[in-house]
């Protein structure tokens, strides 16, 4: 399979040139060139396989002409070697509970997947060292310096926010060392965002030292993601839902998990519509109502791995939809909440129905309380463990919650990390420095 550029400006590329670049030199974000549909036989079959069986199926498909069969049905069994249980929560309404990985969000699933991907693409190159850079609001820096730790031949440097990611996600990529190299940037996440993409446009860098991304802009970060949309789908189904009536609520902020999901209803997965919950950054809201789309600077929020201001995923989602306004709002709604409304949400929701929530889940799930027509079954994608986000959650319930032990692990590490300030040619500096 082949990745073409969504700007269309550069030449398409294979899957190894597509995951090692991650962002296309025009600028654009590399998609498959076509999505190739899933047999019927598959479909009729999916109630009764497992997540790993029905994600080996659906890797084959998509990544089958460019990666050896058993490499590629061995990466994805261990990428997927945690459970992601569905969970009841009120009649219609289930939350799928991504958090059961190494650190506890969903960003484990791609962030496995790429690791383990780039590490089979360079085991024929044993001199080439992959640079990974990675802006974090707080998950991703987890997911990716832990997904990539000690993988051979790939140097990690995690951009985060200062004072503005979770003590806990703080310590989940400040304390392994090795490969991972953690930088504390005196900004906000968007400026994070704007050195890295700035990084990979530099001819200079780029010509000292291979640079790539693991942000969702990576398809080998985002398209793995697709595979528990279909799992998420077979079990409700399984647990009785009606199957023509299941709408999928994905609490978004840069957009990739819900692209991943609309992809997987390209591949056949027959999800009626999707629900896009945002917390007040609400760019995308707003692209709904409107047609126009008005990035802006992102806002601080309780449901803080979500604050994105210029979603980098929305150009995937004009490319899916042929930059039809009709189409997308066909498919997809929005909703936007307040912290107040997130919080709520999530005490009344652990007060009335025992299950906490944490601030992200809350998000999507005060979306299906509002948005669910009484025909429909939702699925809520729970992105976190609510433990990640401690002191909030306690601050809302009024009680103190449970470190579960693979965090605590964490807090216990010394905590390693360079500053700088905001500024480009201070990191470029330091990247250029970091060869020798
Ligand atoms: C990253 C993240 C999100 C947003 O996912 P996108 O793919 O960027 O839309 C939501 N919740 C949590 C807990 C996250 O870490």
């Amino acid at each position: 399979m082949k990745y073409r550029s969504t700007t269309g400006k550069s030449q398409e590329v294979s899957l190894e040139e597509a995951v090692v670049k991650g962002l296309a030199p025009d600028n654009g974000l590399y998609m498959p060139l076509s999505f190739p549909e899933l047999p019927k036989a598959f479909f009729d079959k999916l109630p009764e396989m497992s997540l790993p069986d029905m994600a080996v199926e659906i890797a084959q498909a998509l990544f089958g002409e460019d990666v050896d069969k058993s490499a590629l049905n061995e990466l994805t069994r261990e990428t997927l070697n945690f459970s992601i249980p569905l969970v009841k929560v009120d009649e219609n309404k289930y939350s799928l509970e991504l958090f059961h990985g190494p650190t506890l969000a969903f960003k484990d699933v791609g962030a496995r997947f790429m690791a383990r991907l780039l590490g089979y693409f360079n085991r024929d190159n044993k001199d080439r060292l992959v640079n990974v850079l990675v802006a974090t609001s707080g998950d991703t820096g987890s997911a990716v310096a832990n997904g990539f730790l000690d993988v051979q031949g790939v140097r990690v440097f995690v951009l985060y926010p200062k004072g503005k990611v979770s003590k806990i996600q703080e310590a989940q990529f400040t304390t392994l060392g090795s490969n991972i190299e953690a930088l504390e940037i005196d900004g906000t996440f968007d400026d994070c965002q704007a050195l890295v993409k700035k990084a990979f446009l530099d001819e200079e860098l780029n010509q000292k030292m291979m640079l790539t991304s693991a942000n969702s802009i990576n398809v080998a970060r985002f398209l793995p993601q697709m595979f528990y949309y279909f799992y998420a789908y077979a079990q409700t189904v399984k647990a009785g839902a009606n199957p023509d009536n299941i709408v999928v609520c994905v609490p978004s902020g840069n957009f990739g998990n819900i692209t991943a999901g609309l992809i997987a209803k390209k591949m056949g997965l027959p999800i009626k519509r999707f629900i896009a919950a945002n917390n007040a950054n609400d760019i995308f809201f707003n692209y709904l109502r409107s047609g126009e789309y008005v990035p802006k600077s992102s806002v601080q929020t309780i449901a803080n791995a979500m604050d994105v201001g210029n979603p980098s995923n929305f150009a995937r989602i004009l490319d899916l939809y042929e930059s039809s306004h009709k189409s997308i709002t066909e498919e997809i709604s929005g909703t936007t909440y307040s912290d107040k409304e997130i919080a709520d949400t999530l005490r009344k929701t652990y007060k009335d129905k025992g299950y906490l929530l944490d601030p992200h889940g809350a998000v999507a799930y005060r979306a299906l309380e509002e948005n669910l027509r009484p025909e429909e079954t939702g699925i809520f994608l729970e992105t976190a463990h609510p433990a990640k986000f401690k002191e909030t959650v306690e601050g809302i319930i009024e009680k103190e919650i449970e470190i579960p032990s693979k965090l605590q692990k964490f807090l216990e590490g010394e905590k390693q990390t360079t500053p700088l300030l905001a500024d480009f040619n201070e990191f470029k500096n330091f990247l250029i420095k970091s060869i020798n």
